[in-house]
């Protein structure tokens, strides 16, 4: 199984895509959340992704720099399907306001050739909290990250040989999230700046976390590896190597800090 970070920003950057990523094994994929727009196009074809070859999509929330991308996805699938060069289903799981505001979206701006497709081949489906589903093979579970600003899921996944995978979502772990990421092999955290940075960056008053953070909660969750990202870009010539160093001052696990494009294998 490998992971391809598409994107690896946070909302505003220009210098880079918005965090979003892609499961593959084998030669199908799976896609987390999109970004901000048509963007995500061009992410799956630098990264080499055909749409044809995803099996499905997750998002975590309906928050600008993740959904607007799913748009774009339903068009492209639904671009797929009318030229016969799409057979199987395309299935987006995501909590019930998310559903509403994409189908929404979808009816609002794209056309009736290509919305005969909703309901017939592209599923919007809403899950609860808690819900399991199967993903190329993982067992996924989505869990409310209990964000006091918009209904927001990450997910765990339970990965073909046996390793777990928790994507914390878009905002710092709350413990009483029932994340189940106490020992997971894989543990991804926003990161929105470094903790030296504060004072440039203000994570806090985002409600989002510092290098240095993600690093303090992955050590008390005894994770194996971190992968940090939805950064700001202005320091990315040295981002790699300075939020390494910063979150290894807390965790003594591995330490991932994917650019955009970079695969990483789980
Ligand atoms: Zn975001």
């Amino acid at each position: 199984m490998e992971l391809t970070l598409l994107g690896t920003g946070n909302a505003m950057v220009t210098r880079c895509y918005n965090t979003c990523f892609a499961f593959r094994e084998g030669a199908s994929h799976y896609l987390v959340d999109a970004g901000g727009g048509n963007g995500i196009l061009r992410q799956l074809a630098l990264a080499g992704i055909q749409a044809e070859s995803m099996e499905g999509m997750f998002i975590t929330h309906g928050h600008t720099d993740h959904i607007l991308g799913a748009i774009w996805i339903v068009r492209k699938m639904a671009e797929l399907m009318k030229k016969g060069a799409r057979k199987n289903p395309f299935e987006i799981r995501c909590h019930a306001a998310a559903a509403e505001m994409l189908t929404c979206f979808c009816n609002m701006t794209l056309t009736p050739g290509l919305l005969q497709f909703m309901g017939n081949g592209i599923a919007i489906t809403a899950i609860p909290p808690g819900a399991e589903f199967q993903a190329l093979g993982m067992e996924v579970r989505a869990f409310d990250i209990r964000s006091t600003k918009a209904e927001q899921f990450g997910f765990s996944a339970l990965l073909p040989g046996g390793k777990r995978f928790v994507c914390l979502g878009d905002e710092p772990y709350n413990p009483e999230a029932d994340a189940r990421a106490e020992g997971c092999d894989w543990l991804l955290s926003e990161a929105f700046c470094l903790y030296a940075d504060r004072a440039r960056f203000h994570p806090y008053e985002k409600h989002h976390s510092t290098a240095l953070d993600a690093g303090r909660v992955a050590e008390s969750l005894g994770a194996k590896n971190l992968v940090l990202y939805h950064t700001e870009d202005e320091t990315l010539a040295t981002r790699k190597a300075r939020y390494a160093a910063e979150a290894k001052e807390a965790f003594s696990g591995r330490i991932f800090v994917p650019d955009d494009l970079e695969t990483i294998v789980l």
